[in-house]
Parts: C-alpha cells; sequence; structure tokens
C-alpha cells in the first residue's frame, strides 16, 4: 500500500458540496414558468435548514456553489450557511450554460456573481460552472476573477493540479462525476433513495479502499426531500464508522492539494 495523499494519514477523503441552485436555472430558462420555479424555492423555504441540521448532528463542513441570483433572492439563507461555518463557492448568476454564451455575456456574468458575493461580504475561493459547462474563455475568467479552485472536469477521481493546454493555470482542480450526482438519479431517472444508496456505497467503498477522493454533488431541492437525506445521512454515518476518513470542505480539499502538488 502505498504512503496516504491525504493529512495525518487520513485513508480516504469525503467531500460534500451542494449546488444550491434555487430557481436560478428557472428563471433564465423558462421565467413564464412559476411551477416549476417553486421547485427551485423548496431549497430556501424547507431544504437548506434541513440540510444544514443534519450537517450539525453529523459535526462536518460542507461547500455551498451558489449562483448571485440565489445570494440575491435568498440573502438571509446564505448568511445562515456562513454563519454555521459552511464554505460557499461561484455557480454563475443566473445558472448560465457559459460555453454557449458570447464571451461578453460570460464577463457580465462574472461581474454579476462578484457583486453579489461582495454584497453579501464573502470572497469565495472556488468556481463551479452551472452544468459544468466552460470553455477556454472561461477558464480564463475564473484565474481572472481570483478563484484559486475550478470543479468542472471529469478525468480523474483525485484532485490536481490544472493545466490549460498544457500550460499551468495555478488553479486546483476538484474532478466531479454524474454518478456522485443526485440530479441525474432522483429527477432525471426517478430513482428512488435504496436505488441511488446502491450506486454510491460500492463507489465509496472502492474509493475508501483504494485512498482516493469522494465528491458528492447533491441539489438541496432535490437531496432536501426527507427518505432522499436519510439515505445520505446514512451515507455520511458508515463513512465516519470507518474511523479513517478525512471530511473536508473543497476549500480544504484545494489548500491541501496545493500545499502536497504545487
Ligand atoms: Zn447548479
Amino acid at each position: 500500500m502505498s504512503e496516504s495523499f491525504w493529512p495525518d494519514g487520513y485513508q480516504a477523503c469525503f467531500n460534500l458540496s451542494f449546488d444550491y441552485d434555487s430557481n436560478s436555472a428557472l428563471m433564465w430558462r423558462a421565467p413564464h414558468d412559476i411551477v416549476a420555479q417553486s421547485r427551485g424555492r423548496f431549497s430556501p423555504n424547507v431544504a437548506i435548514e434541513r440540510i444544514l441540521d443534519m450537517l450539525d448532528r453529523m459535526e462536518i463542513k460542507a461547500t455551498f456553489f451558489t449562483p448571485g441570483w440565489t445570494i440575491d433572492q435568498f440573502t438571509e439563507s446564505c448568511e445562515e450557511i456562513i454563519s454555521r461555518g459552511h464554505e460557499m463557492g461561484g455557480h454563475g448568476y443566473l445558472h448560465e450554460r457559459l460555453a454557449e454564451i458570447s464571451q461578453e455575456s460570460q464577463r457580465g456574468v462574472f461581474e454579476k456573481q462578484k457583486a453579489s458575493f461582495e454584497k453579501l461580504g464573502y470572497k469565495p475561493e472556488g468556481f463551479r460552472a452551472p452544468y459544468w459547462l466552460i470553455s477556454d474563455y472561461t477558464l480564463g475568467l475564473i484565474k481572472e476573477y481570483g478563484f484559486k479552485y475550478d470543479s468542472d472536469f471529469m478525468d480523474s477521481d483525485m484532485p490536481y493540479m490544472l493545466k490549460q493546454r498544457g500550460e499551468d493555470t495555478g488553479l486546483v482542480e476538484l474532478p466531479i462525476e454524474w454518478l456522485l450526482d443526485d440530479w441525474p438519479h432522483f429527477e432525471t431517472n426517478r430513482m428512488n433513495s435504496k436505488q441511488v444508496w446502491d450506486l454510491w456505497k460500492p463507489e465509496w467503498d472502492g474509493i475508501h479502499q483504494l485512498g482516493r477522493y469522494f465528491g458528492l454533488t447533491c441539489h438541496p431541492q432535490c437531496i432536501g426531500r426527507i427518505s432522499r437525506l436519510n439515505m445520505l445521512e446514512q451515507l455520511i454515518t458508515d463513512a465516519k464508522d470507518k474511523g479513517d476518513v478525512w471530511f473536508a470542505t473543497c476549500k480544504e480539499v484545494a489548500d491541501w492539494t496545493r500545499k502536497k502538488l504545487a
């Protein structure tokens, strides 16, 4: 067995993130679909508090990638996330498909995102694109606007220093994967919690065994339903029971990766 990558000899890393979209995507995509937007409001109305309580019970911290729209519309819930010790990261303004809009529009999104965080009084270090959809130009903006890590690529299950066409970017990459995203399973494929458990648990057990990085992407409006959140709590409980797992926010993983690899 090779030496652990993780701090203090931890066997593996469990990282939990939430994309706190609220109704931002629908405001952009379907502004007249008021019922669809009500699904997004389940997050500030119900799910965020429920998730924060679960995280307190489990005594772990998470990262909330949040569009500027959510910050502007549901400011109190964002203040609550911060005051309870969690991290926030950038996630566009209206959940835009960044790689598919003009460079000028992309820059506008980054400006608005920045203004929302400034109003909130919080400086995010990480960026995750809506739909994980970025172009070379977006990557430049991520650096230009002072982010220190990105979370959009799918080419590893370990964090790494991100190169862009062979050149160092200075950014840490925290890779993601559709398998470890609640949305396609619950919302697209309408799977039940037992079925999703059967996807996530063996993946997590294998990652733990190999000493790698388990980065789970959840959406409050999706995972915040009771049976689903209970399943997630059980997964965290099992991970805690292993006794050798590093539970870390995205920023903590990024800082550690930079220290090890940069
Ligand atoms: Zn999102």
